[in-house]
């Protein structure tokens, strides 16, 4: 999907989380994304444009407040 690619590669192939919530990293979490990383909309309900994305890791995908509401 190209879309995906386009996500991914302004990530720079890392996790662009920056959420103080979770307890495994401190700033940005910049775990390598391969494989299973996902899609978290900035605001929920919002579309998928890359400006309303950010690329993240699946662990800290599962810890943002609205995990699996319109997950793709
Ligand atoms: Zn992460
Ligand atoms: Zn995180």
């Amino acid at each position: 999907m190209a879309f995906r690619d386009d996500v991914f590669s302004r990530a720079r192939g890392r996790c662009q989380c920056t959420m103080k919530r979770c307890s495994h990293h401190t700033g940005r979490c910049n775990a390598m994304l391969r494989g299973d990383w996902e899609i978290h909309r900035v605001m929920t309900g919002g579309s998928y444009t890359l400006s309303n994305v950010k690329a993240m890791c699946q662990k800290c995908h599962r810890n943002t407040p609205r995990y699996g509401c319109g997950k793709r």
